[in-house]
């Protein structure tokens, strides 16, 4: 999509620190992270958001497998259960969405409150 920033950096006309790339995704580091590891994984494949998105089933579970590897690959994996991540798909502006090209954001490395607020 010609005006999409998330596109934009897939495409590599806008530059990121890409940190894992498929033939179904790119993943790379926020602008502006909420954690000392924040990774947007995001599908090459341009939807608004994850319910345009969870139309295709297999996309759907290509992007949640890869949004896990990138966070094994971080180092965030629940080992002893002294570890973990969250992941974060905000869909719509009530709920925070700021980019409209899908992203699960990957965040690791400090620990997070429950419920979220
Ligand atoms: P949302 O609010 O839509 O769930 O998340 C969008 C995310 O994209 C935000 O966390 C924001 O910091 C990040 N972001 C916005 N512009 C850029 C950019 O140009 N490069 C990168 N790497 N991240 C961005
Ligand atoms: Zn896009």
């Amino acid at each position: 999509m010609s005006d999409c920033l998330f596109c934009a950096i897939v495409a590599g006309d806008i530059p990121a620190d890409i940190v894992r790339r498929t033939d179904h995704t790119v993943a790379f580091r926020d602008i502006d992270p909420q954690a000392p590891t924040h990774v947007l994984v995001v599908p090459i494949e341009h939807a608004p958001d994850l319910a345009a998105t969870s139309a295709d089933l297999t996309a759907t579970g290509q992007l949640m497998a890869d949004a896990v590897a990138v966070a094994e690959q971080e180092g965030l994996a629940t080992e002893g259960g002294d570890r973990g991540y969250r992941l974060v798909l905000n869909t719509g502006i009530g709920a925070g969405q700021s980019v409209f090209h899908t992203h699960v954001h990957v965040l690791g490395g400090r620990q997070f409150a429950w419920p979220p607020g």
